[in-house]
């Protein structure tokens, strides 16, 4: 899409019924859902917010979200359990699930991340660490049967 266009519209996501500004979804798809949405006019976007009655995610939710997803995917981690699991819906769906199973988990506390003090530039500073990695086998089971899962969940 021409970035030429970019600052007249909005980019629409019909599962979340909300808009989003073209800078906060570079690949244009959803940073909630994935889903990928569709450019609308400034005023039809605020037209329909209004109509859905705009739920709106905090930036700053999103951002922690993306946080989320960058840390159990890195070094290949998501296309490994991806290819492990074969499950049945696209990439960036399975991505989107295990994302929001790690969110849920951390909320229920059997899963914690661990950031550093301070932005910092070794990986190892942000990870993820289970309770108990039956709980997280059994969830994404749940998730995506049937499973076989290789070795340990990523840390
Ligand atoms: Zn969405």
């Amino acid at each position: 899409m021409a970035r030429s266009i970019s600052r007249h519209t909005y980019l629409w996501c019909t599962e979340c019924r909300r808009s989003y500004r073209h800078e906060d979804a570079p690949d244009d798809r959803c940073p909630v859902c994935h889903r990928e949405m569709r450019p609308i006019g400034k005023f039809a976007a605020i037209a329909r917010g209004l109509m859905a009655n705009e739920l709106v995610t905090p930036d700053i939710t999103i951002r922690h979200r993306q946080l989320i997803r960058l840390i159990w995917t890195r070094n290949g981690m998501g296309e490994r359990y991806y290819q492990a699991l074969a499950p049945d819906v696209p990439y960036t769906k399975f991505e989107a699930r295990v994302t929001e199973l790690l969110e849920r988990g951390a909320t229920e506390g059997w899963v914690r991340f661990v950031l550093p003090a301070a932005p910092s530039a070794s990986e190892g500073d942000y990870r993820l660490e289970f309770d108990s990695d039956e709980r997280f086998v059994q969830e994404l089971s749940q998730l995506f049967p049937p499973l076989a899962i290789p070795g340990s969940p990523p840390a």
